[in-house]
């Protein structure tokens, strides 16, 4: 007994005398499958918080996961200290409306900032002749995994057209990862993907096989967009893949980092100094992040309340008032 008391002693002292190593504290951030954006983001965020570990005393890290969805539910449930999320599903996540009517709202949902576009990218194999939305009746479509944002913004697009499952020959739900082996195989003849660009996967089946990017830019897609904040149209640069010289219109929506109110305000400003004083650097760590600023992250594609720790910085650096 008195051992175990004089152990604890010895513990403590150790402790106050090595601070970073006592007050040693985690981040995890939700992300998505390895080929998308959301996990080199992640990733390129942990790192630059891990650099001054020794002076916060925070340690970051990156899951791969099933995407938008899934980490909004997992925040929620207080697994996850911060995720990567659609702004489509930040925004129903925090009011409790479209797929989230059931669950009710997450009124504890803050965000963070705001990150890359992301379109909803329709890439189909060249030979299956899949030119417009309309033309993926009857086709066998990747509509994603559960728990992914394409999967739950293509079913807000099939509702807006009025289709169901039924209207494809195949609704496949294969996840990032493996949607373009199964295009380059012919399983499937195109895959949905909301995500920024370039993206792994679409990198992935433009040099494996011939793909094409699909135009969404009908009138119904375009009132969609008009209906919604939420969303906006959107083009992917000509010549960012191979053999797709032309930029394509479509609409998107932009990916957002979120957290919960019950992450303390600590972690939070640890991960936005860590992003934003280091920002050129960040920016260049991929080439999707090219288009950030600093002060457009702070407002931009953001519907619901900013966290705390996040505040605290961007008042003190004059961001917002
Ligand atoms: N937007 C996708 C999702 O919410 C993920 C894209 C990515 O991983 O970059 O599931």
């Amino acid at each position: 007994m008195l051992g175990t008391v004089r152990l604890v002693v010895a513990a403590a002292l150790l402790a106050a005398a090595m601070p970073g190593l006592a007050e040693q504290r985690y981040i995890t951030i939700g992300t998505g499958g390895v080929t998308g954006v959301y996990y080199p983001a992640g990733s390129a965020m942990c790192r630059l918080v891990n650099k001054d570990t020794d002076q916060h005393g925070f340690s970051c890290s990156v899951e791969s996961t099933g995407g938008s969805v899934y980490n909004l539910n997992v925040l929620r449930q207080g697994n996850l200290d911060m995720g990567i999320a659609q702004s489509d599903w930040q925004y129903h996540a925090y009011r409790g409306t479209s797929r989230f009517a059931e669950d009710g709202a997450f009124e504890g949902l803050r965000a963070v900032f705001s990150l890359h576009p992301e379109p909803l990218t329709i890439v189909a194999r060249a030979d299956s002749g899949i030119r417009s939305f309309a033309d993926l009746k009857g086709e066998r479509v990747n509509i994603g995994n559960p728990g992914s944002g394409q999967r739950a913004t293509m079913k807000t697009v099939m509702e807006a057209v009025g289709w169901s499952k039924d209207e494809f020959a195949l609704a496949a739900e294969l996840k990032a990862n493996e949607m373009a082996s199964a295009l380059c195989d012919n399983k499937i003849d195109a895959f949905a993907y909301v995500v920024g660009h370039p993206a792994g996967a679409i990198q992935k089946a433009t040099t494996a096989c011939d793909a094409r990017l699909v135009e969404l830019a009908s009138e119904p897609i375009r009132q969609l967009v008009a209906e919604r904040p939420f969303y906006a149209m959107a083009q992917i640069p000509g010549d960012m893949y191979r053999g797709n010289p032309e930029p394509t219109t479509t609409f998107g929506v932009r990916a957002t980092l979120v957290s919960s109110a019950d992450v303390p305000a600590d972690a939070v400003y640890a991960l936005v100094s860590a992003v934003f004083d280091n920002f050129q650097a960040f920016r260049g760590l991929h080439p999707a992040f090219e288009v950030l600023e600093r002060e457009a992250m702070t407002r931009e594609a953001i519907s619901i309340p900013l966290h705390e720790g996040a505040k605290r910085y961007y008042r003190e650096q004059g961001l917002i008032d």
